[in-house]
């Protein structure tokens, strides 16, 4: 019968399977009728599910085992049994993967409220005001303004030096003058007021240690940057 035997190796296992089937072909093409009632439909029940209740001594065993009638009833029994632990483990399949793919739509969007409201109540605000200020452009050093910033995550606001252009502007803090080894950087669409633009970003300074760095800006399409000698306290 299908009643598994504790212990068997793979091969055995395929063994024993196939002299269950070749006894059950012979019990159904020989119409086979064993002595006794036929056991009731619980008891059937069990056996096709190859519950652990079930004695193989029990004597209904062997009736099923060489009964024709019961031998059909039992093939049928194992064909629902099977079909509906097959919608079963596609159900929780299908449960699943819509329960993960929910589950990383929350993640993100916390992530992305935890993100904002960090930003929005642990940045330090500040302002620098760079209209009056001395540039270089690239490698070509000048009169320079000092900013400084904590180190901290940061709003800055940057009031544009006079001249300053409309449009998306990249802030960024380095370690040099060539705009390499950058330590945080952010864009954001300059607001004007009068012939007055500024620009606001977020910059997390958390990281770095206090020192001189170099902060610039970079306009999108001019695309030349602009340096200015930062000091992080
Ligand atoms: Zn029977």
């Amino acid at each position: 019968m299908w009643l598994k035997l504790p212990g068997l190796s793979r091969s055995e296992d395929r063994f024993e399977t196939w002299i269950a089937q070749r006894h059950q072909e012979h019990v159904l093409a020989e119409r086979e009728i064993s002595a006794g009632p036929c056991p009731d439909e619980s008891f059937l029940k069990s056996l096709a599910t190859k519950s652990r209740r079930i004695q193989l001594s029990d004597p209904r065993v062997n009736h099923a085992a060489n009964c024709h009638v019961c031998m059909t009833r039992l093939m049928e029994l194992r064909r629902e049994t099977h079909s509906r632990r097959r919608r079963l483990v596609l159900t929780v399949a299908v449960a699943s993967c819509l329960l993960v793919a929910v589950v990383f739509v929350m993640l993100g969007r916390r992530r992305a409220r935890t993100q904002n409201q960090m930003a929005e109540v642990a940045a330090i605000p500040q302002t620098v005001n760079l209209w009056n200020a001395g540039t270089f452009r690239g490698d070509q050093p000048s009169r320079l303004k000092t900013v400084l910033l904590p180190a901290a995550l940061v709003k800055l606001t940057i009031i544009l030096p006079r001249y300053s252009g409309a449009g998306r502007y990249d802030v960024a803090v380095t370690r040099d003058q060539a705009g390499q080894d950058i330590l945080a950087h952010a864009s954001s669409m300059a607001i004007g007021s009068g012939d007055r633009e500024q620009v606001s970003v977020y910059l997390d300074l958390r990281k770095s240690r206090p020192g001189s760095y170099f902060l610039s800006t970079t306009h999108e399409q001019d695309q030349a940057s602009y340096y200015y000698s930062l000091q992080i306290r």
